[in-house]
């Protein structure tokens, strides 16, 4: 199951961007690297002999991939090994990259909606991203991923959630389903308000819904009044 290094959406400074990861000996997934990873994970000194990285991209908003070049650098020039790339648009991904100076010889880039990798330390895993709802400007995507512990759902940042999702979750098919969720509530809005959620999610199912990328109002003792759990 995922470990958080921040939840907080792009302005909560003070939870940090969020961004989550499964760490098994010198082997690391990491789900998104927003401007403040990076220099949580050195804190943490999550990155410390690392000998494989995966890194899982949702979209490339500031607070998903601010600090990936840095991330691939570290691992290319100080761990000596070019880290995995996940993100179906190869494209967007290559040229992103490419024009904050990180050339392809780098990195791997995977980009198949639907992955599946053995790494030695984190067993089989299987990942499904499906396009997500969230804003006109770039394409965003959520995942499904099947790992040793379980299966999660990952929104990334998304308004909705889509019947597939809502389905698996009702017959017992997802363990956990980690979702962008906000206490602002208007139209338009690029995240799911915790109303909207409540709408979507029936009482009984939401002790598998796991809040993430808060805002500054989202009233957190009102998010598990309602039955749902909040990332850590
Ligand atoms: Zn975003
Ligand atoms: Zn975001």
């Amino acid at each position: 199951m995922l470990n958080f290094i921040g939840s907080g959406s792009a302005f909560n400074t003070q939870l940090g961007n969020t961004s989550a990861f499964i760490k098994k000996k010198d082997s690391l997934l990491l789900i998104d690297s927003g401007g403040t990873v990076f220099h949580r994970l050195r804190e943490l000194k999550i990155l410390e002999e690392l000998k494989k990285i995966y890194i899982i991209i949702t979209h490339t908003h500031p607070d998903h991939v601010g600090s990936l070049g840095e991330v691939i650098f570290y691992s290319y020039y100080i761990l000596g090994h070019k880290p995995t790339v996940l993100f179906p648009n190869d494209e967007l991904m290559k040229s992103f990259l490419t024009n904050i100076g990180v050339s392809q010889e780098m990195y791997l880039l995977e980009s198949s909606f639907n992955v599946t990798f053995a790494d030695e330390n984190l067993g089989k895993i299987d990942i499904n991203f499906l396009p997500v709802s969230h804003v006109e400007t770039i394409p965003a995507y959520g995942f499904v991923m099947r790992e040793r512990e379980g299966v999660i759902y990952y929104s990334g940042d998304s308004n909705h959630i889509e019947d597939e999702i809502i389905s698996k979750l009702k017959n017992g098919k997802l363990d956990r389903l980690y979702q962008d969720t906000c206490g602002l509530d208007y139209e338009g809005n690029s995240h799911m308000s915790l109303r909207k959620l409540k709408e979507t999610i029936h009482f009984d199912l939401r002790n598998k819904v796991y809040c993430m990328h808060l805002d500054q109002h989202i009233d957190i003792e009102e998010v598990v009044h309602q039955g749902f759990q909040v990332v850590k």
